[in-house]
């Protein structure tokens, strides 16, 4: 997205010089923009849902959805946390494409999503991923900016899928605070550029 507002934002300087260089300036933002946008791999669309959902549910997924699959695709260091543990590009997109989400109570609002077995993740309706407003979460009582709401679902889904594909641990219970956040951490230090840096709040 910055590289798409740089270009953008160099047409009105070239269109204030004579008509010729403007229409050159114009034609050079046009090429650049087409070669950007030909390198970009298409993001894959969210799995269908089972159950019938409020729309603001369904965009609130998407929301997250197309923020995880961005950063899987942009981000080299957060394809590269799946890569390590035996996990490609494709076979991570196909984990989660044919992962059936739901949205659940699941009573505590600490909770974000729950992942239940490779297949299946719960999203809890009274949690973070539902009720989040901005970037600000608090991890293991520390603070962090994430940027904004989409990066926050996109962490828990990209949190989520560390269980699905087995090499995060169990994280839920009494005692388990510390690991829930690292795990949380790991996945923003390999995703979100500076997300990671603790807040005073
Ligand atoms: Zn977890």
């Amino acid at each position: 997205m910055r590289a798409l507002l740089v270009l953008l934002l160099a047409l009105p300087a070239g269109a204030q010089t004579f008509q010729r260089q403007a229409g050159d300036a114009a034609l050079t933002v046009r090429r650049a923009f087409a070669a950007y946008i030909k390198k970009r791999v298409p993001l894959p669309p969210p799995p269908a849902f089972a159950q019938q959902l409020p729309k603001r549910r369904v965009r609130a997924f998407r929301d997250g959805w197309d923020e995880a699959l961005r950063l899987l695709r942009d981000e080299k260091d957060c394809r590269g946390l799946y890569a390590k543990h035996g996990f490609g590009f494709d076979e991570v997109v196909k984990t989660m494409s044919s992962t059936n989400y739901a949205f659940y109570d699941l009573g505590d609002a600490s909770i974000g999503a729950e992942t239940l077995d490779r297949g299946s993740v719960f999203i809890n309706t009274r949690g973070l991923f539902v009720t989040v407003q901005d970037g600000l979460i608090t991890l293991d009582r520390r603070h962090y900016d994430l940027g904004d709401a989409s990066d926050v679902r996109a962490m828990i889904l990209l949190h989520e899928l560390g269980h699905q594909l087995g090499f995060f641990g169990p994280d839920h219970g009494p005692g388990l605070e510390q690991a829930n956040a690292e795990h949380s951490l790991d996945v923003i230090r390999a995703c979100i550029p500076g997300g990671a840096i603790p807040q005073i709040l």
